[in-house]
C-alpha cells in the first residue's frame, strides 16, 4: 500500500481544527491529518501557527517532548552555537554529563528540584559563598 503524499504546512500556517494523529519520525513528532493531506512537526506548532523561525530547540534533548517549556525558538546560528559547545570531536563536553561549571552528573552529585537537573557541587560552593557574606 502506498502512502499518500502529505504536504508540510509551511511557516505561518494555521494547522487544522481537527485532532491529528502523532506519528514519531527521527525521533520528532509529526502530526498527521491524512484525510486533508496535511502533516507539521508538533515542535514547529505555537499556539496553532507553524512558526516562522529558522531552529526550535528542544531544552531537555529529548525531540519528542513538545511541551512548551521545552521548546525555545532561535536562528540557525544561534541553534549550532549551543550545539557544537555539546560536540565533543569541537571540543565540546557532551550534554547532560556535566553541570555549567564542569562537575561531572553522577547518580550521588546529582539531585532533581524544580523538575531540572542540579549539582550538589555547585549547591555546596553557594551555600559557602552565602555563609561567608552572611557571618
Ligand atoms: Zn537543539
Ligand atoms: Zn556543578
Amino acid at each position: 500500500m502506498t502512502q499518500p503524499r502529505l504536504r508540510t504546512l509551511a511557516a505561518g500556517e494555521r494547522i487544522p481544527d481537527v485532532p491529528p494523529t502523532r506519528r514519531l519520525l527521527n525521533g520528532y513528532v509529526m502530526l498527521t491529518w491524512a484525510p486533508l493531506g496535511l502533516q507539521a512537526l508538533e515542535h514547529r506548532v505555537f499556539d496553532g501557527i507553524v512558526t516562522e523561525a529558522q531552529a526550535v530547540h528542544h531544552v531537555n534533548r529529548d525531540r519528542a517532548d513538545n511541551r512548551p517549556e521545552n521548546l525555545v525558538r532561535m536562528t540557525h546560528s544561534e541553534h549550532a552555537a549551543l550545539h557544537n559547545d555539546e560536540d565533543p570531536t569541537k571540543g565540546g563536553r557532551p550534554f547532560g554529563t556535566h553541570c555549567d561549571r564542569g562537575h561531572e552528573f553522577t547518580p550521588e552529585n546529582t539531585y532533581i528540584h524544580g523538575g531540572n537537573r542540579h549539582c550538589r557541587d555547585c549547591r555546596r560552593l553557594a551555600q559557602r559563598r552565602w555563609r561567608q557574606r552572611h557571618k
